[in-house]
């Protein structure tokens, strides 16, 4: 993509968000210099899926991005990120949990994190049921963790053509949401991100209430097929 594609994409999904949601660029498998020109656009917020690739771009990008890490993460790999990254939004145990507030407090920081969902009816490696993210809400160790804040929740809708089906799920996943925060109000004070919405979905899942969305061929195009 040539800078001016990058801009006028990252226009045109602005301009379909509302003012209070939180817009992650997906920067995965697209180079330097495309997220710079995105960068150049007021862009500060973006997402990688791998560590090796986050901790590369930080390394050479500027100090003021904030890098969300959306991937599936390896507990022997949080350490590579715990010093700057500024949300882990897939958290789907306490095993990492564990992990992220261990090297959260090493690095003398806070870290925050949202609870993966597991939403739609594939099976699925990643990602809390309902049931899971209750659990893990509940138990009393959860509580323990200093170096993590919880601040929300992350879902993906079904791999589907079918957009009611989709709009749907994201419903849900608000519903959900709503009852979080109300339960768990006194608990973990700072739910209040529910991340749902990519590319082919993010008007859907705005209109069903989402407050951050993770758009990544919808600003950069499509992606290169090995990673880098
Ligand atoms: C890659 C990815 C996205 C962005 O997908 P696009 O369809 O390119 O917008 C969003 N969320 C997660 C978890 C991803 O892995």
């Amino acid at each position: 993509m040539t800078e001016s594609e990058i801009r006028d994409n990252l226009q045109k999904v602005k301009a379909a968000l509302k003012q209070d949601v939180t817009l992650c660029a997906v920067s995965k498998r697209h180079d330097a210099k495309e997220i710079l020109c995105a960068y150049r656009q007021g862009q500060r917020v973006f997402a990688e899926n791998h560590v090796q690739e986050m901790v590369l771009k930080h390394n050479e990008l500027p100090a003021d991005i904030q890098w969300h890490m959306i991937g599936h993460l390896q507990t022997n790999k949080v350490r590579q990120i715990a010093p700057f990254v500024s949300l882990i939004q897939s958290v789907d145990s306490m095993h990492l949990m564990e992990e992220i507030n261990r090297q959260a407090l090493k690095a003398g920081r806070v870290i925050p994190i949202l609870l993966e969902i597991h939403l739609g009816q594939e099976e699925s490696k990643t990602g809390l049921s309902f049931q899971e993210c209750l659990a893990l809400l509940n138990d009393p160790q959860t509580a323990l963790l200093k170096g993590v804040r919880i601040e929300g929740i992350m879902g993906m809708a079904s791999h589907t053509d079918d957009r009611a089906q989709i709009a749907s799920e994201f419903r849900l996943l608000k519903t959900f949401f709503i009852f979080l925060q109300t339960t768990y109000a006194f608990s973990y004070p700072a739910l209040r991100t529910l991340s749902m919405g990519m590319s082919g979905d993010y008007d859907l899942a705005v209109e069903a209430g989402s407050n951050m969305v993770r758009v990544g061929t919808g600003i950069f195009g499509e992606r290169m097929t090995i990673a880098q």
